[in-house]
């Protein structure tokens, strides 16, 4: 797909959810369908200033349905039209947007234009959908440039007047149109009259490097949620699991398990079979911090790996693509302790 020699070029990908659904006439559920349909309700976006192209899924998905073999192929969308576009919005159901785009935060390394995520609470078809302002301000951002280079070059989500970095961000309702946020870092734009970005907050990628698009994934992960009482045939059950090479754990407040003789049994001695553990709060916001309190001072010294302040959203995901990508068990666990695309403090 190439440019139509306006100065900028913004390319729509468009893979499903809600912002495209219409009631099925048979069944009365949401489903997905075609493009067309969000241009025909959003005609202004055929006035913008910038060379605007789409593509479109097929099928377009509910994002339920989404995977790693649909982020591979998100991911190659973009590679293939990456120097033909200055930014990119994709269209994507709000139910697992978090997942999709910390993924994509980690498969494009190198990344120096925008990939805007965004989609809608109510289908663009409703009068009071809220849609079309989100594809508006999302295209005006993938769009937007300052002495020559994008102003956000990274992998993004904007929602209702808030553009977060998306492996940051997690969805917290399924009832309000402010359905997202980012309880860990500040939000990199806020839309109001005007798009006031807090420039000091983005990454800026130095020097030029090409972008390298990282397809390989490994899910033979697992994540555990911890409650009281919980059960240890449970527990076993999931460390047990054929095939699971790293387990997340989501522990209570800062990164706290019981300290029951069994379960840290189980855990250590999946951790001597060469099993990962990592540790993620299931609190909204904080950070891990193991030692704190007696409760996560022997998961530590077990080597449990603390997740720190990541969301379940980008841990699943990074541990998921260092799993396929990484030689060694090592390395893995290296580059789990730190920010490989902003998404750890
Ligand atoms: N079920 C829809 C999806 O995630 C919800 C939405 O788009 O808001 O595809």
């Amino acid at each position: 797909m190439a440019k139509r020699g306006k100065e900028t070029s913004v390319l729509i990908i468009y893979t499903g959810g809600t912002i495209g659904m219409v009631h099925d006439r048979q069944t009365g559920s949401l489903v997905p369908i075609d493009f067309k349909h969000i241009t025909d309700h959003v005609p202004v976006i055929g006035n913008f200033g910038f060379d605007l192209q789409s593509v479109s899924f097929d099928p377009v998905k509910d994002s339920s349905n989404i995977d790693p073999d649909i982020w591979v192929k998100l991911a190659e969308t973009i590679e293939k039209n990456y120097d033909n576009f200055d930014g990119f919005v994709v269209l994507h159901g709000t139910d697992t947007m978090a997942y999709t785009a910390s993924a994509l935060s980690f498969m494009l390394e190198n990344l120096a234009k925008p990939v805007i995520f965004t989609g809608s609470q109510l289908p663009i078809g409703l009068p009071r959908t809220d849609g079309r302002e989100n594809l508006v301000t999302s295209l005006e951002i993938a769009a937007a440039s300052k002495n020559g280079s994008p102003v956000v070059p990274e992998v993004c989500i904007y929602f209702d007047n808030e553009l977060t970095r998306g492996n940051r961000t997690t969805k917290f309702s399924a009832e309000h149109f402010d359905a997202f946020n980012s309880p860990n870092y500040p939000p990199l734009a806020l839309a109001g009259l005007h798009i006031k970005y807090n420039e000091n907050l983005i990454h800026y990628p130095a020097g030029t490097r090409k972008l390298k698009v990282n397809k390989s994934f490994d899910n033979n992960v697992a994540i555990l949620k911890l409650f009281p009482g919980i059960n240890r045939h449970f527990v076993e059950a999931v460390i047990n699991t054929k095939g699971l090479r790293a387990l997340i754990i989501e522990t209570f407040g800062s990164g706290n398990a019981p300290t029951h003789e069994w379960f840290l049994d189980d855990l250590k001695s999946f951790i001597r079979k060469g099993g990962i553990i990592f540790n993620v709060t299931q609190c909204h916001g904080g950070s891990v911090e193991m030692g704190l309190y007696e409760t996560s001072r022997e998961m530590m010294a077990a080597g449990v790996v603390s997740g720190k302040d990541i969301t379940s959203e980008a841990s699943v995901t990074k541990l998921m693509l260092l799993l396929g990508s990484c030689s060694t068990r090592e390395e893995i666990i290296d580059c789990l302790g730190k920010p490989i695309a902003g998404e750890i403090s």
